[in-house]
């Protein structure tokens, strides 16, 4: 009850310092964002930017972001009084940081228009500091109740080669007892900061086809979750509700 009148209290204040604030005040506030004065929520951003003509995924081609109508082509449609820009976006699914449903692994498997907003909206978060060992897996070292439910986020550092060659060497992985143990323990979602969360060397993708199998959503180049507490954050990473969507782009974020 207390925190609730605290946070009134705290909301009528911030209030009141807009209503006197001057527009110079708010143009200077926004560029301090970064650092709020007053901070109640807080928004961490875990995706990287799409641009295009950037590297996709291995084999697969860049993405092509451009206008369908320009801002000059469109002024003959509103007699000269307006304009606007169309814009085009073409790329496959697997592009920045983008959430695999279940039927990119399984043709009966729940799509993107059919995944829980549960499983993908303010779910409960644990950050996990992956350690590779030599040959790269990574062993979850939790008890079940903790990973339950939740959404496993599993860190490594790997996305700080983001934008070069090196990102795409073969990166960390999920070892088979992770797996076993996420599967157990029945969490929502797994999300990894590097770009494969199976061993890209082995075809059989035993972490795609477990969980996916188990309906626990993938999460693939998340970014910046060093950015994290271990725990007392909820996560998002929705994608648009595409009937046979496999694969798609999500602005993933946590609040804390
Ligand atoms: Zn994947």
């Amino acid at each position: 009850m207390d925190a609730v009148r605290c946070n009134r209290r705290l909301n009528a204040e911030l209030l009141r310092r807009f209503e006197r604030s001057t527009v110079a005040d708010r143009v200077s506030n926004q560029k301090n964002m970064r650092k709020p004065v007053v901070d109640s929520t807080r928004f961490i951003d875990l995706s990287h930017a799409i641009e295009d003509g950037m590297k996709a995924y291995p084999g697969f081609p860049s993405p092509k972001i451009q206008a369908f109508l320009s801002r000059e082509d469109s002024q003959s449609h509103y007699d000269g009084k307006a304009e606007f820009y169309i814009g085009k976006v073409e790329m496959v699914g697997n592009v920045g940081t983008y959430l695999d449903s279940p039927f990119h692994r399984n043709a009966k498997g729940l799509d993107l228009s059919q995944i829980p907003l549960e499983s993908i909206a303010a779910v409960t978060g644990i950050a996990i500091d992956g350690q590779p060992s030599a040959n790269r897996s990574i062993k979850i070292d939790c008890d079940e109740s903790e990973l339950r439910g939740r959404a496993v986020l599993v860190r490594t550092g790997w996305d700080e080669r983001w934008g070069t060659e090196r990102y795409w060497e073969p990166s960390p992985f999920l070892s088979d007892g992770s797996i076993d143990l996420l599967v157990r323990s029945k969490a929502k979602l797994v999300g990894v900061d590097f770009w494969n969360i199976d061993d890209v060397e082995n075809k059989a993708r035993p972490a795609h086809t477990r969980l996916l199998g188990a309906n626990i959503v993938i999460v693939e180049h998340l970014a910046n979750l060093s950015a994290l507490p271990r725990t007392g954050f909820r996560f998002y990473a929705v994608p648009p509700r595409i009937v046979n969507g496999a694969s798609f782009p999500v602005r993933a974020f946590a609040e804390i």
